[in-house]
């Protein structure tokens, strides 16, 4: 950690690999970044906006009233185009409310197998940061074009990563370093944004 001043931002998500691939592209010696799990007892936060910007910043918002520091929350999923679009918001409870990964995977693969291919999708991510001293909403969004396979190939990553192969590549995010995916993914479009904005903000 330097010495002040830094600017503590809390990252208000539980999920490990997020953090992980915003902690990677976030490092700069003044910002701090804080883990959510930090701050427990952790306040239930409902999802139950109507767009990815929406529920990034419903979490952002929590965690900053929780903790008084300024928050980022990053809301994303998997557009598919033969389904319309879903699971979009829903990608983390496509198959049930707290389904694994592997769940939504199977439910993906299921819905898939009955509709012709290509299987077209986009990643998309919102990230949220609330609370700076500005009294706004700052919000950073990246996407990822690419299609889906039916047959799972890679061990990195998460979630639908070992379906989706990205636009003009043969290899799924499943199968990349996490610095190829974080040049192409939306998580890391969103992010290197992020990283501007604050750049920006340096106290
Ligand atoms: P959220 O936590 O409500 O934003 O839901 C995010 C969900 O979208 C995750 O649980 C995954 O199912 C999916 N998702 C978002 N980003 C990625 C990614 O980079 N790789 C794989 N799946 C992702």
């Amino acid at each position: 950690m330097t010495s002040p001043p830094w600017l503590e931002v809390v990252v208000a998500t539980a999920n490990a690999h997020k953090v992980r691939e915003i902690h990677d592209l976030l490092r700069m010696e003044w910002i701090h970044l804080r883990a959510w799990g930090d701050f427990a007892p952790l306040p239930e936060v409902v999802e139950d906006g109507a767009t990815f910007a929406e529920n990034a910043l419903i979490k952002a918002h929590a965690a900053h009233a929780h903790t008084r520091l300024p928050a980022l929350a990053d809301d994303s999923g998997i557009e598919i185009d033969c389904l319309d679009g879903r699971p979009g918001i829903y990608s983390a409870r496509f198959a049930r409310p707290t389904a694994t990964d592997a769940e939504n995977n199977a439910q993906m693969v299921r819905l898939l197998a009955d509709q012709p291919p290509p299987y077209t999708a986009r990643y998309r991510c919102v990230i949220a940061l609330t609370g700076l001293g500005d009294q706004k909403d700052h919000l950073f969004e990246g996407s990822c074009e690419g299609s889906l396979i039916l047959a799972p190939r890679g061990q990195a990553g998460f979630g639908y990563d070992p379906y989706f192969v990205p636009h003009g590549l043969t290899t799924t995010f499943a199968e990349m370093t996490l610095a190829a995916k974080q040049a192409l993914s939306h998580r890391g479009a969103a992010v290197r944004k992020l990283a501007a904005f604050l750049a920006g903000r340096r106290p």
